[in-house]
């Protein structure tokens, strides 16, 4: 497929271009899809792997290209083998993953895409995220078993709240709806927000590290809270918006 402007500025910058091959899918919830890729270009090998990595998918809108960011899930650089897990909603590429068959082949490009742990280990994570972030979350889970994690996670479905999440013993998660606030993403901002200034907020910004990755003005909204009205440090936080509310 070509890749349009879009690819020409990836490339510019460096991209490197890998075609991934479609393995077995599965349904993990109503909402929530798996799809297992072969990285036949070597994308693993040549690339390496980091909590959080993701790459630029390149899917078919009617013809012209649609680049989407997507997490890689439980990399196997031996095997060149990965998972993609898609929270599903009415996008192409939500479509994309509940369609595509065995065989089929997918573009990707990886540029972007980056960790930077935090030394020493943090006291705390606190951690914003929804379906489409829970593959990082679960990669930074994995990443950082000696540092405990308070989440807080939006759900959109009922059944968001059992996808398969890798807690570990002493984390903390609370769900919080999606639908239903006054403003999209205002239940998920006030409940974090509360939770960080209130009283008896357990947060030491000194020694705490900050994971952001939530719909796109939300995860903004919180960043700001954290940096203006908590002082975090910038680099004691990491805020990137996964999707915007259309
Ligand atoms: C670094 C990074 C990693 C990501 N990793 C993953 C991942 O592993 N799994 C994953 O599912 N997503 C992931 N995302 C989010 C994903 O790229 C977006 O959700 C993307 O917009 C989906 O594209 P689409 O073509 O399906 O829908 P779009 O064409 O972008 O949007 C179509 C409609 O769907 C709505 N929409 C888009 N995304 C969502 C959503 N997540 N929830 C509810 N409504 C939505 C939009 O508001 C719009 O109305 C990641 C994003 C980033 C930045």
């Amino acid at each position: 497929m070509r890749h349009g402007w879009e690819g020409v500025v990836l490339r510019a910058m460096r991209g490197r271009d890998f075609v991934l091959t479609v393995g077995e899918s599965e349904d993990v919830t109503d909402r929530y899809r798996r799809v297992r890729v072969t990285d036949d270009g070597g994308l693993l090998a040549a690339c390496g792997t980091h909590p959080t990595m993701w790459v630029r998918l390149w899917f078919d809108d009617g013809g012209s290209p649609h680049q989407r960011a997507y997490t890689l899930v439980d990399p196997d650089p031996a095997a060149g083998t990965f998972d993609l897990e898609f929270a599903l909603h009415d996008g192409v590429a939500a479509r994309w993953a509940q369609s595509v068959r065995p065989g089929a082949t997918i573009d990707a490009t990886v540029q972007g895409t980056g960790f930077d742990p935090v030394r020493p280990a943090p006291r705390r994570m606190h951690v914003v995220g929804d379906p489409a972030s829970l593959p990082a979350v679960n990669s930074l889970l994995d990443a950082s078993p000696g540092t405990p994690a308070r989440l807080w996670l939006e759900h959109g479905a009922d059944s968001d709240r059992t996808l398969p999440l890798r807690l570990r013993a002493g984390d903390e998660v609370t769900w919080v709806a999606r639908h239903g606030a006054a403003v999209p993403g205002g239940a998920l901002v006030a409940a974090v927000t509360q939770a960080w200034t209130c009283p008896a907020a357990d947060v030491d910004v000194a020694a705490d590290w900050f994971w952001l990755a939530a719909e796109a003005a939300s995860t903004r909204a919180l960043a700001r809270t954290l940096r203006k009205e908590l002082g975090v440090a910038k680099d004691r936080c990491s805020a990137l918006g996964y999707w915007r509310a259309g």
